[in-house]
């Protein structure tokens, strides 16, 4: 049998990590975690008991309610991936918002946040087999994964994917309102104090700006493939 490996994907937001990642996990019978949604989740916790809001963050009250906080991912056949639930509800709808998009980045740069979830990204990992996207898997949660990769595209390529995503699912939603909020996000999650997201040294980039999916995964498997050997 073939060993199994731990594969690292940070970059920028959407940037299509969470694609090559569900695709890799299907090709090679991996778990994938999507780290971001576990963020989202806590956001979306504060945000449900007014801890949080574009004017305020009562970090000291969400720190002290972070034992309350029971986060669970559970595969949907039909749909091909785990959903999050967050305290058994699912809010896998609610979290992809743009309401938690524009807040995420703040709660997500609180240590203690951090700390809780990191540990538990590192607990599902510890048989590898796993693939994982976020902002500091590679230098954080597994700094020993055996391949890293960074994703990078232009604010204007990426702000389009997205505001595609959300104009198909109903919201109403502006393409400048997700343009900024693409750039915010990279600027709080880049030069936050905790860390930030940053390239792993020993990360593969990959712009892929004008390259598509198909392009990008199967250039990825051949580094797959090169680890397995
Ligand atoms: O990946 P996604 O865009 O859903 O992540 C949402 C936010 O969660 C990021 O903008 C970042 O603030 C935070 N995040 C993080 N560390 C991770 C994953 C996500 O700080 N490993």
């Amino acid at each position: 049998m073939k060993r199994k490996i731990t594969i690292a994907i940070d970059g920028f937001s959407s940037t299509g990590k969470s694609t090559i990642a569900k695709l890799l996990a299907k090709k090679y019978n991996y778990i994938y975690v999507d780290t971001g949604a576990m963020y989202r989740a806590v956001t979306y916790f504060a945000m449900k008991n007014k801890l949080v809001s574009k004017k305020v963050l009562n970090e000291e009250v969400l720190i002290s309610k972070l034992k309350d906080i029971k986060l669970t991912f559970k595969f949907n056949k039909i749909l091909g991936f785990a959903e999050m639930f967050l305290n058994n509800v699912n809010v896998e709808k609610e979290i992809r918002s743009l309401a938690v998009s524009q807040l995420v980045s703040k709660v997500a740069a609180i240590s203690e946040v951090r700390r809780k979830l990191v540990a538990e990204q590192q607990l599902m990992g510890v048989n590898g087999g796993i693939v994982m996207d976020g902002r500091d898997i590679g230098t954080v949660v597994f700094p020993d994964a055996e391949l890293k990769l960074f994703m990078s595209a232009s604010a204007d390529k990426r702000a389009s994917r997205r505001y595609k995503e959300l104009i198909d699912r109903g919201d109403d939603v502006s393409f400048e309102d997700i343009l900024f909020n693409v750039e915010e996000r990279d600027r709080i999650d880049s030069t936050r104090e905790d860390s930030p997201l940053i390239k792993a040294e020993d990360a593969i980039e990959f712009d892929n700006s004008d390259m598509g999916i198909e392009d990008q995964f199967n250039k990825i498997c051949t580094l797959v493939e090169k680890k397995l050997l």
